[in-house]
């Protein structure tokens, strides 16, 4: 890891969409400031310019799935192009995010679903799989159907200003975490860093659920009325592979089923001011399987606000192939693709770089992986679970589904304990009247069908 003027870098810059109710309301809450206003994005391939996002609340707002069709500056794709999603509409009306619906579409990849839906190989390439590489991170042969479908309808098709997005002004851990962590510790929390969970102590009674009383960090042991994890799927599979406790459950033997996709997450500091003309872009086409994104740092974070040259974050997602190339190669692909979408690049030089390789750092939302995530709560009466890859109804997606299966997990550990006052969790935007319809009736078709017709075939 190389870092630029020898100032740490959080991986990856982080983007907080217009659901993100839960997030936007603990911010409000804590009295912090740390968003930049809505901003638009734009999207780009080795071809240049493809779509130019509005900001979608300051537009009419149209029943789903119109505003997202129509509002979008398209620069390429044709409308008939764009026209072939329609019959995917049928799809998102039958996954209502149940677990009977993520059965039902997880064994099948997203790419198999959109060809069967009619989707065009056009639509598909320079918009659909784009979004899943910057979404879920993996090419759509590599991606479930289902969570394509539970990702696109929370980020793009539930309600017109879904996609709608503000970034941090400085990394989430500095303007977020930390003075949250500060609130925290006065209220009494001992907040531990450094301290890496290896093993937990179970007591087995016979007649009982089994129940973690310790939880071990190396050589040190702390005691334990409940636990509730928070780590990504690497880390888990980290600690199940050298806990014996518990490596007796076949729940979290089964997590070795799952996986994990790597990232790279870089930064060039230029020695001019480039003009960016977004300050968030999504990039694809470069490599087949790879999906990367390009931030103007001078225009969301305020310490580079000021910089004399372009402060510029380039991630890719999906990056195994780049993970062996050396620094200095990196820095020249990255300087080299972000010419091919804004010219200016071309002229500058790069005075300083950052290079973070980030190996198996995102779920990997794999076809046939629902089966082995896990819910909050585990075989253990008082171990719970939290994570962007734990299995709940709420309906969010990444940084926001983490905060809320942590909120869950909390609320478990306050019903067990039968103390505390549970926090409120804000549900996701209800669905608009015209989906709650045709789900209505989609349900209707389905259970007349579970009750007529033979359950021979596959589902
Ligand atoms: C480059 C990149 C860009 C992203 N962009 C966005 C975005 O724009 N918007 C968005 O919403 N989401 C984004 N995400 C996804 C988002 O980061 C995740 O959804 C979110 O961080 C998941 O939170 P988590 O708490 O489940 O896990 P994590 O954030 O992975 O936190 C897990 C923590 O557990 C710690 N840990 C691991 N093992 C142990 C152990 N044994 N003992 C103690 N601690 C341990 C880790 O060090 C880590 O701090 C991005 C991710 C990446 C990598």
């Amino acid at each position: 890891m190389a870092n630029g003027r020898g100032r740490p870098v959080e991986a990856g810059i982080h983007g907080f969409w217009y659901p993100y109710r839960n997030i936007f309301s603990l911010v409000q809450r804590l009295g912090l400031n740390p968003f930049t206003p809505w901003t638009r994005s734009a999207q780009y391939s080795p071809a240049g310019l493809e779509v130019e996002s509005p900001i979608f609340q300051d537009l009419p707002r149209l029943p789903m799935p119109l505003g997202t069709f129509l509002y979008p500056e398209f620069k390429r794709l044709p409308l008939g192009d764009r026209l072939s999603a329609l019959p995917l509409l049928a799809a998102l009306l039958d996954f209502d995010n149940s677990d009977p619906a993520w059965r039902r579409y997880d064994s099948i990849t997203a790419r198999e679903l959109f060809k069967d839906f009619g989707v065009s190989a056009r639509l598909y390439k320079d918009s659909f799989e784009p979004m899943l590489l910057v979404g879920l991170f993996a090419p759509g042969e590599q991606c479930s159907a289902a969570a394509a479908l539970g990702m696109l309808y929370y980020f793009i098709l539930a309600h017109q200003p879904d996609f709608d997005v503000v970034w941090c002004r400085g990394t989430v851990g500095e303007m977020i975490f930390r003075p949250w962590c500060d609130r925290l510790t006065k209220l009494g929390v001992q907040v531990l860093t450094q301290q890496r969970v290896s093993d937990l102590v179970v007591s087995a009674d016979h007649n009982a659920k089994p129940n973690v009383t310790g939880v071990v960090c190396g050589d040190r042991q702390f005691e334990a009325d409940a636990v509730i994890f928070a780590v990504g799927v690497s880390g888990i599979q980290k600690i199940v592979m050298g806990s014996p406790s518990l490596s007796a459950y076949p729940e979290f033997r089964n997590l070795m089923n799952l996986g994990a996709v790597d990232v790279l997450a870089t930064r060039l500091w230029c020695d001019r001011k480039v003009a960016i003309p977004r300050p968030s872009n999504a990039c694809f086409g470069f490599d087949a399987t790879t999906g990367w994104t390009f931030f103007d740092l001078n225009a969301l974070h305020d310490e580079h606000q000021a910089a004399p040259g372009t402060v510029v974050e380039a991630d890719f997602y999906h990056a195994n192939q780049l993970l062996p190339l050396s620094d200095q190669q990196t820095v020249a692909m990255v300087k080299d693709h972000l010419s091919t979408c804004v010219p200016g690049f071309r002229q500058a030089e790069v005075i300083d770089s950052s290079v973070i390789r980030l190996p198996r750092a995102v779920t990997h939302f794999a076809p046939g992986s629902y089966q082995y995530l896990l819910p909050a709560q585990t075989p253990l009466a008082n171990l719970f679970m939290s994570g962007d890859w734990i299995v709940n109804r709420h309906g969010s997606w990444s940084q926001e589904k983490a905060y809320v299966t942590g909120l869950e997990a909390a609320n478990l550990v306050i019903q067990r304990c039968g103390q505390g006052t549970p926090a409120p969790i804000i549900p996701v935007e209800a669905d608009e009247p015209h989906i709650q319809l045709g789900r209505s009736l989609n349900r209707l078709v389905r259970s007349w069908g579970e009750a007529f017709l033979p359950q021979f075939w596959l589902p």
